[in-house]
């Protein structure tokens, strides 16, 4: 009992302590509020940081990792600068809210050709140089683990989207349409940094080549753009065969500080582009 009244006393006073300190911080003198005007006048890495990763909509956790990575050392901003050296379209942010540049089309953009690396399933696939030459790298390492890569899909101009979206409307409805195509400049395609290898179904995930590919794509700069159960974030249902070529550097970033999530990764890239580096 005598325990009881005392913890009883010891709660009182530490609430009382408590609205002290409060009333204290309210009385703030003009000189100091200058200086706390000067601090968010000027923000720091750190707080453009966290106003980014809220802007792109990242989930707590990871933004949890990474303020507490970006606080520990600068290993974070080392990794992001690496991850945007190259050409600004291997993280260019296109989904069904952000298309590329209006009528975009690479000047780089190479035939692929049925070798011996890999297959293709039609003559007019084409690639930009850079996403050719490594998949040509990750094919050939395909093979010597005894699996042949079959190419189906590739490079999408603006025309031809507009014709496959027009087509699914009419088909199936807006609603499906939008669920199933992108809506002409919106789609990662368009880009010609983008592979839907095999089938172009779910199929696709539990053959050797689906799972080759879930496996080693990293190695070789590949990203899995519309992974499963993150339909609410791509905007995509799972696509096992939809690959992006965004460069080793990128992929690296992607797994270490975004759980492998490309859209996550991208949405902060894009972001941190509009509100920091023009701003800055
Ligand atoms: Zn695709």
């Amino acid at each position: 009992m005598k325990i009881l009244t005392l913890f009883i006393f010891f709660l009182l006073f530490a609430s009382c302590s408590k609205t002290k300190q409060t009333s204290q911080t309210q009385e703030i003198d003009p000189a100091s509020s200058i200086v706390m005007a000067e601090i968010v006048e000027s923000p720091t890495e750190e707080d453009n940081l966290n106003m980014v990763l809220m802007r792109a909509e990242i989930p707590q956790g990871i933004v949890d990792n990474i303020m507490k990575s970006a606080r520990r050392d600068s290993v974070f901003f080392v990794a992001l600068e690496s991850a945007t050296a190259g050409d600004p379209f291997l993280h260019f942010l296109v989904d069904k809210k952000h298309p590329l540049p209006k009528e975009y089309e690479p000047d780089d953009l190479v035939l692929l050709k049925d070798a011996e690396a890999y297959h293709i399933n039609r003559s007019d696939l084409r690639l930009r140089k850079e996403a050719a030459d490594s998949l040509e790298e990750m094919a050939f390492a395909a093979q010597a683990d005894g699996i042949t890569l079959l190419v189906s899909s590739t490079y999408r101009s603006y025309n031809y989207q507009e014709n496959i979206y027009n087509r699914n409307v009419k088909e199936m409805g807006r609603e499906i349409a939008d669920r199933e195509s992108a809506r002409p400049g919106h789609s990662q395609h368009q880009t010609g940094l983008v592979v839907d290898f095999g089938s172009i179904d779910d199929s696709f995930a539990l053959t050797k080549s689906g799972e080759w590919i879930l496996a080693n794509a990293g190695r070789f700069g590949w990203s899995l753009s519309f992974p499963d159960g993150y339909e609410n974030v791509t905007g995509y249902r799972w696509e096992s065969w939809h690959y992006r070529y965004v460069g080793k550097p990128l992929v690296d970033f992607i797994d270490t500080y975004f759980n492998g999530i490309q859209q996550y990764a991208l949405q902060f890239i894009y972001e941190w582009e509009k509100n920091v580096l023009s701003v800055g």
